[in-house]
């Protein structure tokens, strides 16, 4: 197997389309058409982490942030991460980072978090916009079952937790075909009417190219009439932050010892308003502090990401407990995603979860 098709299988997971601007997921280091050996999955890459993949024999590391974030001006090994990125060269070892592709995504980092608190009824807390494509096609009555499912297999006609979504109308559509043409009804050179179905169905960017090749694969005309239209919906299924409810509220103390359990943290650093129970709770893995209006405006009783800087505790006021759990904490399960998917898709290959806790930051009582 190429290093490709596991890339491929990952971007199907969490599509790059999803990451943010200013991030750099992806293949960073390496060949794509390399023969993979094993792969390890990590939060971040530390030399100790290469280490780790160069006895086990692992030549694909996927971690969850990317070594190469700014650009680089010189590979000298001065720094921990040009040193990173020789040593995985010299060893023929790929970097593949899944960052804020896998953040924005359902099944990603943060409803893993909702998961380890035991959250129920999910949603994403801050949907994306400017995703979603209206699709809008014309097909001859015979002719629309088939078209119509091979949309829905390509991955349109999603809404919330309904699948095959689309609205059809009947009309009356005309041609005339040209010199070089064999029309599916009608003569060449002769105006034809012929009763079709406009199939419109919703489908998202990352999907679309494919779709309109399956689609135009699976009608019956030579030229096949289509409108895509962007929309700006919001994208119920991708996006930042999520945010959940416990099945039975929890009081403080519980709330707190589950904090610490959950994300191994010795204490918890913590602003604003503390509830008697808490029930409706939103997350953020990373640094999430740009999302506390969100969580506020959800009406969340606590709010829990890492970086929280000292002014934006503040914001809290007394509307909602706002949490800094840690950034590593936080998201320290991604490469626990990687590894169930990894070994889910690709049962018979060696798939290695890492073991070394790649956290800089550490705690003295
Ligand atoms: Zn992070």
């Amino acid at each position: 197997m190429k290093i490709n098709e596991i890339i491929k299988a990952l971007e199907e997971f969490a599509p790059l389309t999803f990451q943010e601007p200013y991030d750099n997921s992806g293949l960073t280091v390496g060949n794509r058409d390399a023969t993979a050996k094993g792969i390890l999955c990590t939060v971040d890459v530390t030399e100790e982490v290469l280490d780790e993949a160069i006895q086990l024999g692992d030549n694909i590391i996927v971690s969850h942030h990317p070594i190469l974030f700014h650009s680089l001006k010189s590979l000298t090994g001065i720094t921990y991460n040009e040193r990173i990125i020789i040593q995985a060269i010299k060893n023929d070892i790929a970097l593949y980072a899944c960052h804020t592709n896998i953040d924005n995504i359902t099944g990603g980092v943060n409803q893993k978090i909702c998961e380890k608190l035991g959250l129920i009824d999910n949603k994403i807390l801050n949907p994306v916009e400017e995703k979603l494509f209206k699709l809008v096609t014309f097909v001859p009555e015979e002719s629309v079952d088939k078209v119509r499912k091979t949309l829905f297999d390509a991955g349109a006609g999603h809404i919330g937790n309904y699948s095959s979504c689309s609205f059809n109308t009947s009309g009356i559509g005309t041609f005339k075909g040209g010199d070089n043409t064999n029309p599916y009804a009608g003569e060449k050179g002769k105006l034809h009417y012929e009763k079709e179905i406009r199939i419109e169905t919703i489908i998202p960017d990352y999907k679309l190219r494919e779709a309109i090749q399956q689609m135009i694969l699976s009608h019956p005309y030579e030229e096949v009439a289509y409108d895509v239209y962007p929309l700006r919906n919001t994208f119920s299924q991708a996006g930042s932050g999520m945010i959940g409810n416990f099945r039975k509220p929890l009081l403080k103390k519980d709330f707190f010892e589950l904090l610490k359990n959950c994300f191994t943290i010795p204490c918890i650093k913590y602003s604003g308003n503390l509830p008697e129970q808490f029930k409706k709770i939103a997350v953020c893995g990373g640094s999430g502090s740009f999302l506390i209006k969100d969580a506020i405006k959800a009406k969340a009783d606590a709010f829990l990401t890492g970086d929280i800087k000292y002014h934006q505790f503040f914001d809290a006021e007394k509307k909602i407990m706002i949490c800094d759990i840690g950034h590593y904490e936080s998201e320290q399960f991604t490469k626990e995603i990687f590894y169930s998917f990894l070994t889910k898709k690709f049962s018979k290959f060696a798939v290695h979860l890492s073991q070394s806790v790649t956290n800089p930051i550490k705690y003295h009582f």
